[in-house]
């Protein structure tokens, strides 16, 4: 009998993401009877895209199994039910379905009975249940990864059962993305609707509004559960449920019929972001790029609809539809000619100068904060360091964690001495440091590795104040705990530095790290998709001269995306395998690396890799002019590092992720987080004419405006927005493209403002003409008629009298609970009510916490005495003594199952 695909739930939540694309809803299994996989390959392409390496596959398949490990799974159970209000179960089973159908429903039936009976709970899991509206068409089953069955506690003839599903969901600065969160409950929504319709769910259990998703909650794989409302996601699945049925029976691809020519007559929606977790990605994007409609180019590289509807194809030198934002032409006008087009930004950035600490690491992708190598240079005031390279033997351990922050410390602390010796300008105080990295995945990793080592440190301050008191060490939910070692300075300076980054992240002007991706970026627009922008490798071929044409950005993409190295901290697939491979070697357990010194040259080979495109980067920048304007930037960042720097040295709440800052304190943010976004769009109107053209053109800006030079005696322009009148103060920032501060002007950086002099500033008056007026600047502008400008309201800067100079107001740095520059390493210690809300350090404020909770655990409110259980909101992680780990790289690599593609696991 032929078995109907219905793509299980992969495909029904992956509907969510391509639902606007025919050709997506055309191939659906139940149409084409083949999965998503095998349609890809009988249309040639072989798991070019949406595949996933070798060590992601070991670390799905470790999470799974630590999942359903009977501690874990009586956790997840019980966390659950805790989280539902219901009652605390007499005890916890544990059963394994087999992904049979047959099995599911004699479970089901068992866990119904026992729970009715003596409120045991029943985790069963490896379910296969009818795919719903499937049932008895021998389709293929659903299979959600486990289901609970509990009590109903106002019904005793009744029980709940609740969906779930296994995710081992990275953490991202110690939160899990959203939108992965999402599709997970998606599934589990699949799940629910399926579990729902079947005619064997036992009578008298009903599926609950609620789902469940084990995540991980910390880098050892232990889960923990999330639990969510599934109304709003069954809502989606069953209607995207609903349209898969009727396209299926309005479409139907005949047995015979050649795929290819069934696949090209569906209407495809096609976008370069979105499209790429598509297994048709590749053909898509094959038939645009060979298609002869210039229009195909546009859809080719991700330009939005809105902006093809005016499109007009440039023939040579032809400009492009003024329409169209100014960053949207010249990324035409690159792919176009083969050109990478100037920003007409001029520098702002501490690239490739004393100070700055370049750092690339090699992630593993087997464990979730494990990394197989860091390489580390100083740019110091003696030019450039070398490339410090180290490869880690145990990349998923505690030793390798610190050694990543061993080396950025010890380098930041040689970094600040140094600027505090050769500070070109001592009066401004040190210089600020800074960390540059080639992509924000770098950022990213670094910090979270960092939150991990400050849960730690403070966990231990807690622990000493326990054997102080000669109290038990315990985790949170009260298993003896396993006390980490106590971090080094260099170590505590690394880890202080990147949560320093984490807190900065809310203020778009502060830079302790540097994306240098972003950086050249700011200066450049690169032909083809702009996400293919995100690799720093692809940028940095752009700043180098090679073939121009159309042809080019294809070239450049493809050339990257068949490199084995990568720039960023993720590897190439090809690569990743390889390491994995030397890494695990064929044998289970056994040594690790298996195969040391092949494991350390291919670590060695992809570090020199990112180290070489960062010196290409660096190189490429050094090319460009410095703005102006680039001390007040520095200014800004300084100051703010000043604060930190006194938070590090009296340990004054320097270890405190953005996640974890109270809300009082972040309410005390708000202004600095507006004044921020106010000085950094001034500031990027005045020195971006790329962005100073496109916030002239976007009608939500009130402030900026296109204008035109229509005569020099009087001096007339016509300004295009209808919110400039004879009332309004004007100030020039860019003629023809070329910004005005950057032309030989006076910056100079005052205590709350950067003051820019002799700009043209001046009041308007009405002609007889609607929208041309006469301008009165006091500083004459060199201009001649047609000339292009972009001007400002001078009021939007400042409200200053004269015409002569314009202030950009500087946010005040975040100075909420940190050490005033009176305060000293005993200001506390002499008078600790005086100083409780700026230098107190975290080894009292550890040892305060450490006594509460243990008379809390004294009077039986915290785990495992509580119910429902207490959720651990700082998610630290430490684990207790003799707690379960299972290593993923125990196990010899498993190429992953065929069908298997990213949208199964993440
Ligand atoms: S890759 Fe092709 S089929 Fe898939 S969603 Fe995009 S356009 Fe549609
Ligand atoms: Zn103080």
């Amino acid at each position: 009998m032929v078995v109907k695909a219905v793509g299980g739930g992969t495909s029904a939540v992956a509907a969510s993401s391509h639902a606007a694309c025919a050709r997506f809803r055309g191939t659906d299994p139940l149409i084409t009877g083949l999965s998503r996989r095998a349609l890809a390959e009988d249309l040639g392409l072989r798991g070019q895209f949406g595949t996933i390496t070798a060590a992601r596959w070991a670390r799905a398949m470790t999470f799974e199994r630590m999942v359903f490990a009977e501690e874990n799974a009586r956790q997840i159970a019980t966390t659950t039910l805790g989280a539902l209000g219901l009652e605390r179960p007499t005890g916890v089973a544990i059963v394994d379905a087999h992904v049979n159908a047959d099995s599911t429903a004699e479970l089901l039936e068992a866990a119904h009975d026992r729970a009715k009976r003596s409120g045991t709970a029943t985790l069963i899991y490896q379910l296969a249940v009818p795919f719903v509206g499937f049932e008895g068409e021998s389709a293929t089953d659903v299979k959600p990864d486990f289901a609970l069955v509990a009590a109903n506690p106002g019904d005793a003839d009744r029980t709940w059962l609740i969906a779930g599903d296994v995710k081992d969901y990275e953490r991202v600065r110690s939160r899990i993305d959203d939108s992965r969160l999402l599709k997970g409950f998606l599934q589990v929504a699949i799940a629910a609707e399926s579990l729902d319709a079947w005619s064997l769910l036992p009578v008298g259990m009903h599926v609950h509004s609620h789902g469940v998703l084990a995540v991980p909650r910390n880098s050892f794989l232990q889960p923990e559960a999330r639990v969510e409302l599934l109304e709003d996601h069954r809502a989606e699945v069953r209607m995207r449920i609903n349209e898969r049925r009727m396209e299926a029976g309005a479409i139907e691809l005949a047995p015979d019929s050649p795929v290819e020519e069934f696949v090209s007559h569906l209407v495809a929606t096609f976008d370069p972001v979105d499209c790429q977790s598509c297994t048709l990605f590749g053909f898509c994007r094959q038939q645009l790029r060979q298609s002869n409609d210039p229009f195909d180019l546009l859809v080719e590289i991700g330009i939005p609809v809105f902006g093809r509807v005016d499109f007009q194809w440039p023939t040579e030198n032809d400009e492009l539809s003024r329409a169209l934002p100014q960053s949207t032409r010249a990324r035409v006008r690159a792919s176009v000619d083969g050109v990478a087009q100037s920003t007409g930004q001029s520098r702002v950035d501490p690239v490739g100068f004393p100070g700055t600490i370049n750092v690339v690491i090699a992630k593993s992708d087997s464990t979730t904060l494990g990394v197989y190598g860091i390489g580390v240079q100083r740019f110091g005031s003696d030019g450039p360091g070398e490339w410090q390279v180290t490869v880690f033997d145990a990349p998923q351990s505690d030793d390798a964690r610190r050694g990543i922050v061993r080396a950025i410390g010890v380098e930041l602390v040689a970094a600040m001495k140094d600027r505090r010796v050769n500070n070109s300008n001592s009066d401004a105080g040190p210089e600020p440091v800074h960390l540059v990295v080639p992509d924000s995945k770098t950022a990213d990793i670094l910090t979270s590795i960092a939150d991990h080592l400050a849960g730690a440190e403070l966990s231990r301050l807690r622990w000493e104040t326990d054997r102080v008191m000669g109290r038990p060490t315990l985790t949170f939910n009260g298993d003896p705990a396993q006390v980490p070692r106590k971090l080094t300075e260099p170590e505590r300076t690394g880890v202080s530095f990147l949560l320093e980054e984490d807190r900065a992240r809310a203020l778009t002007l502060r830079t302790p790290v540097v994306v240098l991706q972003r950086v050249l970026s700011e200066q450049m627009v690169a032909g083809g998709p702009e996400v293919n922008e995100m690799r720093l490798d692809y940028l940095v071929e752009w700043t180098r001269d090679g073939d121009v044409g159309r042809e080019r950005h294809r070239t450049i993409s493809d050339a990257i995306e068949s490199e084995t190295h990568t720039p960023g901290a993720l590897l190439s697939t090809v690569r990743a395998n390889d390491i994995h491979e030397a890494f695990v070697g064929k044998k289970h357990g056994g040594a690790r690396p298996a195969d040391p010194v092949h494991y350390e040259s291919l670590v060695r080979d992809e570090l020199s890799y990112k180290c070489a495109v960062i010196d290409s980067a660096i190189t490429a920048l050094a090319q460009r002019p410095m703005s102006r304007l680039a001390g007040a930037y520095r200014a800004i960042e300084g100051d703010a590092q000043g604060v930190w720097r006194r938070r590090v040295l009296l340990h004054a709440s320097d270890l405190v992720r953005f996640g974890r800052v109270a809300r009082w304190w972040r309410n005390a943010l708000v202004q600095t987080i507006e004044t921020d976004g106010r000085c950094r769009a001034q500031l990027s109107a005045l020195t971006n004419p790329t962005y100073a053209i496109d916030a002239a053109t976007d009608a939500g800006t009130r402030e900026v405006s296109m204008a035109r030079v229509v005569a020099t005696d009087p001096l007339t322009i016509q300004i295009d927005s209808r919110r400039f009148d004879a009332t309004t103060r004007v100030v020039l920032m860019h003629v023809d493209g070329s910004p005005c501060v950057e032309s030989g002007l006076d910056a100079t950086l005052l205590k709350g403002s950067v003051k820019v002099s002799d700009l043209s500033i001046g009041p308007l008056r009405s002609t007889s003409l609607p929208k041309q007026f006469e301008w009165f600047p006091d500083v004459q502008p060199v201009l001649t008629v047609g000339d292009e400008l972009v001007v400002a309201d001078f009021s939007w800067f400042s409200n200053n009298k004269g015409n002569r100079s314009l202030n950009v107001d500087r946010p005040q740095s975040d100075t909420t609970v940190s050490p005033k520059p009176t305060c000293e390493s005993d200001s506390f210690e002499q008078d600790p009510a005086g100083h409780k809300y700026c230098c107190r350090p975290h080894e009292d404020i550890e040892a305060e916490w450490s006594n509460t909770l243990a008379d809390r655990r004294g009077r039986g409110e915290l785990n495992p005495q509580t119910w429902p259980p207490v959720v651990d909101t700082d998610g630290f992680e430490i684990t207790g003594v003799g707690a379960r780990i299972d290593d993923p790289n125990d196990e010899p690599a498993v190429a992953p199952p065929a069908h298997i593609t990213t949208d199964d696991v993440d």
